[in-house]
């Protein structure tokens, strides 16, 4: 199967041929020929998978036929809503690559800079809009932005925007919309939620599910470290300047966490740049760029930050933490061996992740492949007396509260008896 055999217009392969795009991906090839006929379409794919293609080349195909080109301003026809600034500004760049020989234009907006810029781009007229809820809602709000006129909405990562409790925003976006159009969805997974919500958005769509867990989990080398919560940063330190890593990403499950991570690295030599919330959206750009570029070989990242992040040649993923969630395992490992290539992902879980382990591997449905041979992994009996020690401690807690109310309970006991007394007395 070639784009061709898609029917892809001429300026479009010859734009795909330039992203040395040579077939298309599954979810390509089931998703173009539903959306070509202008049908809706729900899908249950992950960023990875070759989405961002497969739901922009149709609409640039619909958008950019002869009969489509009127005169006069151009006004938004299609609107992609996303939940991150990144991947916005992914999706933005993707299309400027697939629409280069048409005459479309298309712009970013998201929150955290600015909007001069943007406005003035809204301003000139343009056919498509990329946009995260709130920057949206915001200039609707001013005036800048009319969605009368959208014939395409997208919808993505519809479940990352509910995590982020966008869905008030996402329903005041729809209410504003044009009750003809053709609307996509997208979410990595399909909770009952996710479900209510695209029926609010969708009327009797196609459903196309790509199953990247299997897929993602198969396709990357992974590996496990059983390793004390204190020595994480010692094997991470060790795995950087040892194991072929190039151009790495860590995952943190917190902010101050990963800014911890970066401080350690760097007393160790290693180049690494944080990327997370409380960073200003300027700073989260050129720590992007410095990776991307390779001026940086770690990238250390929460999980919020790093959705949508791509990077080619991305050697390894680290999880210095455990998700507490098993789709993130997957999103995160996933971001290694993107479009058919293949990567390493490694693990490192203390004995309070177990239960975390646990669940990843039912979701994936394997046992990780555990090192064993490592100056700081456990044995597996370090790792029980660190439960030891979390459970000694807990025990010790619950003993000193114990006593701390027992105290508590004398001294009030004491105190109404001294009350009785007195009253007795007066009486
Ligand atoms: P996405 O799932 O849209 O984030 O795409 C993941 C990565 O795959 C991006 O780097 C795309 O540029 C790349 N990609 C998308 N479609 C193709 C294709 N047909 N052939 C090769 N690479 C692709």
């Amino acid at each position: 199967m070639t784009f061709k055999d898609l029917h892809i217009s001429t300026p479009i392969l010859k734009a795909l041929e330039i992203q040395g795009y040579s077939t298309p991906t599954e979810i390509q090839e089931r998703s173009i020929p539903i959306l070509l006929e202008g049908k809706d379409l729900l899908g249950c794919a992950q960023t990875g998978t070759g989405k961002t293609a497969a739901f922009s080349i149709p609409i640039i195909q619909q958008l950019s036929s002869p009969e489509k080109n009127s005169k006069g301003k151009r006004k938004i026809k299609c609107l992609i809503v996303t939940p991150t600034r990144e991947l916005a500004l992914q999706i933005v760049e993707n299309i400027r690559a697939y629409s280069k020989f048409t005459n479309l234009n298309s712009t970013v907006i998201f929150g955290g800079v600015k909007q001069k810029s943007q406005t003035d781009a809204l301003r000139r007229g343009i056919d498509i809009l990329v946009a995260t809820p709130g920057r949206l809602l915001d200039l609707i709000g001013q005036g800048f932005i009319n969605l009368d006129d959208i014939e395409h909405f997208v919808l993505d990562e519809a479940d990352q925007m509910l995590d982020m409790g966008f869905i008030h925003d996402i329903k005041k976006i729809i209410a504003k919309l044009p009750a003809k159009r053709q609307s996509l969805f997208f979410s990595a997974t399909m909770s009952k939620e996710i479900v209510e919500l695209s029926k609010r958005i969708l009327g009797n769509p196609e459903k196309i599910t790509i199953n990247p867990e299997q897929t993602t989990a198969e396709k990357v080398k992974q590996e496990l470290f059983f390793v004390h919560k204190k020595d994480k940063i010692k094997l991470l330190i060790d795995l950087l300047k040892k194991d072929n890593t190039d151009t790495v990403l860590v995952f943190s499950r917190t902010k101050h966490g990963a800014n911890k991570i970066v401080k350690k690295l760097d007393r160790a030599s290693i180049k690494a740049e944080a990327i997370h919330g409380n960073k200003s959206q300027n700073s989260r750009q050129r720590a992007l760029k410095n990776f991307k570029t390779g001026r940086t070989k770690v990238l250390v990242a929460t999980d919020i930050a790093a959705r949508g992040i791509d990077v080619d040649e991305l050697s390894h993923v680290i999880n210095y933490d455990l998700p507490n969630v098993a789709e993130t395992y997957v999103h995160r490992i996933g971001r290694t061996g993107r479009a058919g290539a293949s990567g390493t992902a490694f693990s490192f879980c203390a004995a309070d992740e177990r239960p975390y382990l646990k669940d990843i591997q039912k979701l994936i449905k394997q046992e990780l492949p555990v090192v064993e041979e490592h100056p700081y992994v456990d044995d597996g009996k370090a790792v029980e007396n660190e439960n030891n020690d979390n459970q000694n401690r807990s025990e010790n807690n619950f003993t000193r509260k114990r006593s701390n109310n027992s105290r508590r309970n004398f001294h009030r006991k004491n105190k109404q008896r001294t009350n009785r007394q007195k009253n007795q007395r007066t009486n």
